[in-house]
């Protein structure tokens, strides 16, 4: 039997956050019944500095059951960086975490399945998508191009897996050990390598409220799933410069060309082109690199990735 602590970030949950707790707090009361989990397994939620009332809520919730815990960060920190928070906690009084969205759009019973995983020795374990139906169309087409370009870039990350998984203690040990701010965990805990594998999760509707994930979140995110652990990118833009390079030889025959016979001026247009090809890629080069050193400095200043007000134990 495991010390079983689930861990969910909430972002402005309130309209979800009460309808989840009891769907968790029913599925935990069942594995105690089976057997599966310790009478002392929980729940943490962790609020990211939302601006709602989900304190008031986690705070209730947590005077009402000691099923449930919280733990309030300070400010909004981002869901990767929440999750860090919740399971760094947890795993000091747990034997293993699970973590999923608080909105639990997940498959619950594949809680389960993870459990009996572990129980067969599986240290991770992924919850996989194996239908997505209930997501917008839109974002299940840009999430699997997602998955493949991360692939294309040598990124070692699971097809079709969020957050939603299953670590022991042993792992979180070690992610601890990662020292990095820009956290992307869906690559770093593969690259931990125990042994691992997954269960089949089906994903349902949002109950209610809106997705907490803007556009611009989900940017920053990808962007960190694949700057952070592949380098591609810069070569990319090397293969690029030297595909320029052999277009501007072209034109420059061209140019050599059309002066001998006389039609320089019309020379004009290949000049234009060519400087705004060259400038063009000047700038995109510069921009990539960019990318490598706005990461490098974050990650050089070593600042810490969240910050803790209350908890409550
Ligand atoms: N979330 C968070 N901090 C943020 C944004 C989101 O902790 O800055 C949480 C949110 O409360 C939810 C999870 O991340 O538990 C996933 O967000 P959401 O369900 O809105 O994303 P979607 O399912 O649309 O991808
Ligand atoms: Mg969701």
């Amino acid at each position: 039997m495991i010390k079983l602590a689930i861990v969910s970030p909430c972002y402005n949950e309130e309209a979800v956050l009460e309808s989840s707790a009891r769907r968790l707090d029913t599925l935990m009361a069942r594995l105690v019944a089976e057997g599966k989990i310790t009478e002392d397994s929980f729940v943490l939620f962790v609020n990211d500095g939302s601006r709602d009332s989900t304190w008031n809520i986690i705070s209730a919730l947590h005077r009402a059951n000691p099923r449930f815990k919280g733990l309030d960060l300070a400010r909004n920190v981002g869901h990767q960086n929440a999750i860090m928070a919740g399971m760094m906690t947890a795993k000091e009084i747990s034997d293993a975490v699970i973590t999923i969205d608080a909105d639990i759009q997940d498959d619950l019973e594949a809680i389960p399945r993870m459990i009996d995983a572990y129980a067969e020795g599986y240290d991770v374990v992924y919850g996989v998508k194996v239908q997505r139906q209930a997501d917008p169309l839109l974002k299940r087409l840009s999430a699997q191009a997602f998955y493949r370009l991360q692939k294309k870039m040598g990124v070692n990350a699971i097809y079709n897996h969020a957050d939603f998984r299953f670590l022991s203690r042993r792992v979180l040990d070690q992610l601890a050990l990662y020292r990095e701010r820009n956290l992307y965990l869906r690559g770093i805990i593969p690259s931990i390598g125990f042994p691992s594998t997954s269960v089949d999760d089906v994903i349902a509707p949002r109950e209610a409220g809106e997705s907490k994930y803007s556009l611009g979140k989900m940017l920053g995110l990808a962007l960190d799933g694949i700057t952070s652990f592949s380098v591609k990118p810069l070569y990319a833009i090397l293969l690029l410069g030297i595909i320029f390079l052999l277009i501007s030889v072209g034109i420059g025959i061209y140019v050599i060309y059309s002066l001998f016979v006389h039609t320089a001026v019309h020379g004009w247009a290949s000049l234009m082109l060519s400087i705004w090809m060259v400038g063009g890629f000047v700038l995109i080069a510069v921009g990539g690199v960019g990318l490598y050193v706005g990461k490098i400095y974050s990650e050089v200043k070593d600042r810490p990735l969240y910050h803790i007000k209350d908890f409550l134990d």
